[in-house]
């Protein structure tokens, strides 16, 4: 048994699926202190807007706040 894999009720319930989704990890490229883009998937913030499904399938935030399967 591990501790790693609890079941994430906080997120699990919440009612708000459309909510934007702002909080993943965020870096800046293109050396340009005004471009952002997703530390995971490195898609930039522009192409995400603020929506978790606009990650890349496989993006470690996306698959961490989707838990439950498609
Ligand atoms: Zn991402």
């Amino acid at each position: 048994m591990t501790d790693t894999q609890q079941p994430n009720t906080f997120y699990h319930s919440a009612p708000y699926k459309d909510v934007f989704d702002i909080l993943y990890p965020q870096e800046s490229y293109d050396g340009d202190i005004h471009k952002y883009r997703c530390k995971s998937c490195k898609l930039p913030t522009t192409d995400i807007n603020g929506r978790l499904e606009n990650h890349k399938p496989d993006c470690e935030y996306r698959l961490s706040r989707s838990a439950a399967p498609a």
